[in-house]
């Protein structure tokens, strides 16, 4: 059960490598809300069966790891940090292990529902702008402002490229669209949560956009709708 909002809510969702988190944590700058990353829930969930040594294809295993999860997302200097109990997971939860062991848990209903009532209960404290895959459609319903961000495949591969360089990790051009792709289908065809447009969310197509750009758009519907 969605919580009575009382509080203003900008969804965001779309594809891996639309931008996102980036645009997001403007967005949310800007407007003086909270920022929530809820895939980075989904993939500390993922970092804690795996630290734990939990049976990835253990359904039930998995959910009462995620059930158990002590997680705290906190706001430090503009930063998302991301801690479980006391153990700071900001960096950990980015590897390319925990992103491709995500799929063996972001299907079970018991994992969705739990960290959906999370998402709630944060959305219901203070005003927020939260990003995802179905924060539009399951999440929050009633948001009155939802974009859904958009960007090429070739678009999405060249950022997701320009990351790995600064970040000094080798990749495969070829390998990185693939991956993606792959991520792409997994998240529109999942039986629970699937990544969908909502039916009232405007659609911002991002190729050829600045960051700021985009920025500058999604504050101004948020005004608009507020
Ligand atoms: O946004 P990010 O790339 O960090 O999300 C990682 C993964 O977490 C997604 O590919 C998806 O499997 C899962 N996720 C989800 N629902 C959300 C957010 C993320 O299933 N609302």
């Amino acid at each position: 059960m969605e919580s009575t909002l009382t509080t203003e809510i900008v969804a965001i969702d779309g594809p891996a490598g639309a931008g996102k988190s980036t645009v997001a944590r403007k967005v949310a700058e800007v407007l003086g809300y909270a920022f929530l990353d809820t895939g980075a829930m989904y993939r500390a969930a993922t970092w804690l069966a795996l630290t734990n040594g939990v049976d990835l294809d253990d359904a039930q295993a998995l959910a009462n790891t995620t059930r158990s999860m002590n997680l705290d997302l906190r706001e430090v200097d503009g930063r998302q940090q991301v801690l479980v109990g006391d153990e700071d997971i900001t960096h950990a939860i980015r590897t390319p292990e925990v992103t491709r062991q995500i799929s063996k848990l972001d299907h079970n209903p018991e994992v969705r529902a739990h960290l959906v009532a999370l998402q709630q209960a944060f959305g219901a404290r203070r005003p927020t702008v939260a990003e995802g895959r179905d924060i539009g459609t399951v999440v929050f319903p009633h948001a009155k402002c939802k974009i859904y961000l958009d960007a090429s495949l070739e678009e999405r591969t060249r950022r997701r490229a320009l990351e790995f360089e600064k970040k000094g990790i080798a990749f495969d051009s070829k390998q990185l669209m693939e991956d993606i792709r792959q991520r792409d289908h997994r998240d529109m065809s999942r039986s629970v949560g699937p990544l969908k447009k909502a039916d009232d969310a405007v659609v911002v197509e991002t190729d050829g956009l600045t960051p700021d750009e985009v920025v500058d758009r999604i504050v101004r519907l948020a005004k608009e709708r507020a």
